[in-house]
This record gives C-alpha cells, sequence and structure tokens, in this order.
C-alpha cells in the first residue's frame, strides 16, 4: 500500500472516532500510528493469535497454585515491600472466587538461526492491558483510507472483545452492582477506558463507576462480604491502576486493594493473579519441565518454544554455546543480547546495552534479587511511515504484537466458560528505540496486512 501523500484523512479518521491522547499542553491529539499497514509474516500471527489462549489458561491456573507462588516468590516478598503487601492482600480473599482475565499476550517476530520468524513472548499482562479500543480505531483507519487499494487486512476488534468479557463475565457471575474502574490519578490514557465505559452503558446495559484507589480505600464498605462504594454495589473491579508501587500513594490504596479481595468483587485482576504476573514468575515458566506441571506435555512444548533465556544475576547460566557464568557476567560479557529487568511488573524500567552495563556496575549486592535477565529478542528491520502530531515521517522499524485473551472461571478448579483472542495491539517502533511507549510518540500503533 503507498503510504498517503497528506496524512489528513488519516488524522481525522482518528479524531473522529477517538484515537487520541493528552499532549503535554493539556491539548487533545491524535495517538501516534502507521500510515502503511504492516506485512507480517502469516505463520508468526497465525502461532501467536493461537497462543494467547494457552497463556491465559497457563496464568490462571498458575495464579491458583498456592504452593507455587509461594515458594518461588519467598526471598521477593522479603526483600520487597509491595510483593509482600500483595502476599497481604490475597491473605484476605474471603473465599474461592470467579477469575475474570482482560489479558494481552506480547510477542516480538524473532529471527531464528534458519532465517524463519517465530513469536518470543516478551511479557503476559494480565493487568491493565490497554490500547484495545484505540489499535481498533487504528485498524479501521487503514480499511478506511485503503478502502480502493484491494489490500487485505487482519480484523482488529480488540476494544469491543475487551467490553464483551466484561460483560460476559458480569453476567456469568450472575452480577446485579457495577463494573468499578479504578484508574490512576491523573490518567492520561483515559480515551481509551472512556470508549469501553461508554460500550458497557450503551451496548451492554450495564452501570460503571470510575475511582481511584485512595478513593475506594477511603470511602468503600463491606456489607455481607459485599462491598459497596458510594452506596453502589461492586460486582467487577476493574484495575487499570494498581501494577507500579507508585500507584499505591496512601495506606487508603491498599484498603482498597484489601477491601477487594475480601469482599465478592470480582477484582480484574486479583492480587494472586498479579502475584503470577511477576517477571520472576515469566522466568520460572520458561522451562518445559515446570510447565508440565500446569498443562499437557504437547501444550508446554509448544508454549516453551515462544520462551526465550531468562537467568538471576548470581545463578549459573549456560549459553547455547557452553559457556557457565553467573547470568551477570553473561550480561556483562554480551551486553547487546540481553535486557535488565525488574522482577515485577514493570511500566518501562528496562535496561538495555550501555545503560545495563553502567546500572549492573552501580548496583548493590542487596539489590540483585529485585532484577532478572531476559534474552534480547532479534528481529529483522522493515520500512514504515508513522504519523505523529499530523507529520508523516518514514522510518526503519521493529514491532510487537499482542492478541488480547480474555477468559472467564466459574472457580479455581473449573474449566473455562469462555476462553478467546480477539483483537490485537500491533506496536511498532522505531529500530533506534529500545523500549517503545506509545504516549511517548516512538511506538506507535499499526495493522496487520494479509497475503492476497
Ligand atoms: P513493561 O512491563 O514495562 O511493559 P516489557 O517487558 O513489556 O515491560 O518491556 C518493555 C519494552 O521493552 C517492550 O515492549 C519491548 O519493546 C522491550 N523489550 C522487553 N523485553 C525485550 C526483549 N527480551 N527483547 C527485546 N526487547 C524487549
Ligand atoms: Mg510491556
Amino acid at each position: 500500500m503507498t503510504p498517503h501523500k497528506s496524512p489528513k484523512e488519516a488524522l481525522e479518521f482518528l479524531l473522529a472516532h477517538g484515537a487520541v491522547r493528552y499532549a503535554e499542553s493539556g491539548h487533545v491529539t491524535h495517538l501516534p500510528c502507521s500510515l502503511v499497514p504492516w506485512k507480517g509474516d502469516p505463520d508468526f500471527v497465525a502461532e501467536t493469535e493461537a497462543l494467547t489462549p494457552l497463556y491465559s489458561d497457563l496464568y490462571h491456573r498458575v495464579a491458583q497454585d498456592d504452593d507455587f507462588l509461594h515458594t518461588e516468590l519467598d526471598k521477593a516478598r522479603r526483600a520487597d515491600e509491595f510483593i509482600e503487601r500483595l502476599f497481604q492482600a490475597k491473605a484476605k480473599e474471603s473465599g474461592p472466587k470467579p477469575s475474570l482475565y482482560l489479558n494481552r499476550n506480547d510477542c516480538m517476530p524473532a529471527l531464528q538461526e534458519d532465517g524463519t520468524v517465530w513469536p518470543k513472548q516478551v511479557e503476559m499482562n494480565l493487568m491493565a492491558s490497554a490500547l484495545g479500543e484505540a489499535s481498533s480505531v487504528v485498524y479501521r483507519m487503514h480499511r478506511f483510507v485503503g478502502q480502493h487499494t484491494g489490500v487485505g487486512l487482519k480484523q482488529n476488534y480488540a476494544g469491543r472483545g475487551l467490553a464483551q468479557a466484561l460483560a460476559d463475565g458480569y453476567r456469568a457471575i450472575g452480577g446485579s452492582g457495577i463494573i468499578l474502574l479504578l484508574i490512576p490519578v491523573g490518567e492520561v490514557s483515559v480515551f481509551d477506558q472512556r470508549i469501553t465505559e461508554t460500550r458497557l452503558v450503551e451496548e451492554h446495559g450495564l452501570k460503571t463507576l470510575r475511582a481511584s484507589l485512595e478513593e475506594l480505600g477511603e470511602e468503600g464498605e463491606l456489607r455481607d462480604g459485599d462491598l459497596y462504594f458510594r452506596g453502589h454495589l461492586v460486582s467487577i473491579a476493574y484495575f487499570r491502576t494498581g501494577y507500579a508501587p507508585t500507584h499505591y500513594r496512601s495506606e487508603a490504596a491498599w484498603q482498597a486493594r484489601n477491601l477487594i479481595e475480601e469482599s465478592s468483587a470480582v477484582s480484574v485482576p486479583s492480587a494472586r493473579t498479579q502475584l503470577a504476573n511477576t517477571k520472576l514468575i515469566q522466568l520460572v515458566l520458561a522451562d518445559k519441565a515446570v510447565l508440565e506441571r500446569f498443562v499437557s506435555p504437547s501444550d508446554a512444548e509448544r508454549l516453551a518454544r515462544s520462551c526465550v533465556a531468562f537467568t538471576k544475576l548470581d545463578s549459573p547460566y549456560t549459553s547455547p554455546d557452553g559457556e557457565t557464568m553467573l547470568g551477570r557476567e553473561h550480561a556483562l560479557a554480551h551486553p547487546d543480547r540481553w535486557v535488565l529487568k525488574p522482577h515485577r511488573e514493570g511500566g518501562g524500567n528496562n535496561f538495555f546495552g550501555e545503560d545495563l552495563v553502567r546500572r549492573l556496575k552501580e548496583m548493590d549486592p542487596s539489590e540483585s534479587e529485585a532484577y532478572i535477565l531476559m534474552e534480547k529478542i532479534g528481529q529483522s528491520v522493515f520500512e514504515s511511515v508513522r504519523m505523529v502530531e499530523g507529520e508523516a515521517i518514514p522510518c526503519r522499524c521493529v514491532t510487537e504484537l499482542g492478541f488480547y485473551g480474555t477468559a472467564f472461571y466459574p472457580g479455581p478448579q473449573e474449566s473455562p466458560t469462555f476462553n478467546r483472542a480477539d483483537g490485537y495491539l500491533l506496536r511498532t517502533k522505531d529500530e533506534s528505540m529500545d523500549e517503545g511507549l506509545v504516549l511517548g510518540g516512538f511506538s506507535f500503533l499499526d495493522t496487520i496486512e494479509l497475503d492476497q
């Protein structure tokens, strides 16, 4: 597809349908997006999609396994107050509850030694998986702008699917209260959430409210085991915040977390799910033998194929060329082969290349438990054109594809009522960028072009 000479049509589509964000000035501007869809490898796309329900199921089982969580996170909880507080919240659980998931399985098209491309997972997001609505708008924009070209695009109604999952979960638990969206103070990614909320009200006939964690902590109350907020029964608490320590600005925020666990409200996600979503658990799961504890041998093999190497800083690690050293020594010897990550769920705090070396060298030994090392995923660079602030900018890029996975389990050991992959976030970024936050303008929303 040839990029449009003027991005005006694309720009107006995004503004008309709400793929927007607050700029620093406080004005509203469009989200960065591509002007040409990405010609993805079809096998990579199909496998990334197929892996998504398998990962949702895996993480559900991991989250229900108390022994596993306690064993694997025992050291971390002693060194890290955030993890400890999540365990404390989990301990408030009133009893077994249904589980509802709105996940996203982020993978990169990793270049294999034989020249083929295969998905390698960057991370599974089980909390606050954002940009579903905005991704759908970008897909629709590409379809509209390219309507006369005959180019086929991979359908993307991620936003609709996320709202549908909340509504289906609500019906499955026999909900009669509200869906409470928990949002950060000063949220910038607000428009995506606004569309979700509108769908819940208009398309599904549900009632919603928004609150910060502090507000819920201060004003929430338990009545006969049910959670009430400003007089409304809360059936589902849907977190769009709460994954980083900075989101808990006072004790009231933790009080909110505890109240939800203690009540009948279904938490998306629960504290136990958030514990399962730490990078430390991702590290442990990147091993076929461990995967077999939770899933069938054939699924374990398939999942393991999507994992890259991980190591702790102070654990011995043997590289594919047979060299055994501590993880940190491997990373110092080959900084471009590794990514240094905080052991809990993130928010753009990773270290690459020279920064990784600097961070490792200045690190106090007591801090080493707070990080893990993940093999850096290599991929082929391709040409694209991104639109930022209405301007078309050609760039050489790499990309990351995440299918949204939604699932509902009536009880801890029961089979899912639904477990589906529905829509995707394709986040393309300039090859010079290590991380890619869409709101920063270097990474941008993109759409998959299908072979005709
Ligand atoms: P967060 O929890 O902050 O989203 P991620 O693990 O998703 O953390 O990492 C953030 C970004 O860093 C990813 O979107 C990707 O662009 C880059 N990244 C993370 N891990 C790798 C990796 N192993 N190889 C290459 N890039 C990576
Ligand atoms: Mg991520």
